[in-house]
């Protein structure tokens, strides 16, 4: 057997360098209550028109095809997530396809009060809530928006709602948040919750990134170290996690950090994305993308979505070159993709 045909006869979506691609990140919309300036434009984002965004039963289409060729776990993520009405049908709607084991959602936290209980109910395993500063001034500075203490309401409300754990997802950018590390190292012990540092990564709409912006994770676990003493790395997690995973030595708490600048993981990546707008992306960094909205639209049958899908992902690169000199910035911003 040649080894194009033992390829395209193996039914998982597998790239050439072997990885094979189990967790689907699904942007439910590209629209946001904030403007973190990591994310996107101060003024006047452009956004997908509504008619253009995939409905939930096109998304709940695509997921069905993907857990054929071997996805089990999916994230929901945006733009804001929570912006799109009923976002917790969509997750009650992938709970219950066969072969899912997982959904989780990534979100900036405003709209929890109102929603975390449905989201709950609606049988969400995981959530994550981003926030990069525990003081309203830097909190406004990063998103330019004065809304901190919804973000602390809804992270309460979501405790409440029963979600364990939580993930505080907090990125890290140089002369802004240093001051940051230690009182989220606090929370970590302290309030129940996993914060991950995230290093700070060129996908900004105004293509403002500087590695010298990026404050690194060895810096980050120096300065946890020095306030609250060892941490010892966790070894029972799954190694195509993005985050390293750290616990105080002293028992109480625990951090992770996802280096994507400083130590890429992409040699043991699983993840592929899919738009607001219904495009696949085999990775963030990717400048290419594969338009599903079209063949949905266009009455193609699974077998054929199916093929596209593998496709994309057979075409991944090795990895994202942030490093290199030929690293070239997405035209699309992180809130376009979906983070
Ligand atoms: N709006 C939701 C939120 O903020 O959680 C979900 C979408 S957001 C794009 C997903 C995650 O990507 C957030 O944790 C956000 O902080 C992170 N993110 C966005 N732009 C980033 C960048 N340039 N570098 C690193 N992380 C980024
Ligand atoms: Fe919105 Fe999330 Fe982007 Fe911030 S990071 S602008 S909350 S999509």
């Amino acid at each position: 057997m040649t080894a194009e045909m033992s390829e395209s006869q193996d039914d998982r979506l597998i790239d050439s360098f072997g990885r094979v691609h189990t967790n689907l990140r699904i942007s439910v919309t590209d629209r946001c209550n904030l403007r973190c300036f990591y994310c996107m434009p101060e003024q006047d984002p452009e956004f997908v028109p509504r008619a253009e965004l995939l409905t939930f039963e096109e998304i709940e289409r695509v997921v069905r095809i993907a857990t054929t060729l071997g996805v089990d776990r999916v994230r929901i993520t945006g733009g804001e997530p929570l912006v799109r009405r009923q976002v917790d049908r969509l997750v009650a709607a992938i709970v219950r396809i066969p072969g899912i084991r997982d959904v989780g959602l990534t979100t900036n936290g405003i709209f929890l009060k109102q929603q975390a209980p449905l989201l709950r109910k609606a049988g969400l395993t995981r959530l994550n809530i981003s926030l990069d500063a525990l003081d309203a001034p830097t909190f406004q500075k990063i998103t330019r928006r004065d809304r901190f203490q919804d973000v602390v309401d809804g992270i309460r409300a979501a405790q409440d709602a029963g979600f364990d754990p939580i993930r505080i997802n907090a990125v890290s950018v140089r002369g802004l948040t240093e001051d940051q590390i230690v009182p989220f190292g606090r929370l970590a012990r302290e309030g129940g919750v996993e914060v991950r540092f995230i290093e700070f990564m060129p996908l900004d709409a105004d293509n403002a990134w500087e590695r010298s912006r990026v404050l690194f994770a060895q810096e980050i676990l120096a300065r946890l170290e020095s306030e609250f003493g060892p941490l010892d790395p966790i070894a029972d997690g799954d190694r195509r996690a993005p985050a390293s995973r750290f616990r105080f030595r002293d028992g109480r708490g625990r951090i992770g950090i996802i280096a994507s600048v400083s130590r890429p993981f992409c040699a043991d990546c699983n993840r592929f994305r899919l738009t607001a707008d219904g495009r696949l992306r085999n990775c963030l960094f990717s400048l290419e993308e594969t338009d599903v909205r079209e063949l949905i639209r266009g009455g193609a049958a699974d077998e054929q979505i199916a093929a596209a899908m593998k496709r994309c992902i057979a075409a991944k690169k090795e990895g994202h070159e942030i490093n290199s000199a030929r690293f070239i910035q997405p035209e699309r911003p992180m809130h376009s993709i979906g983070g």
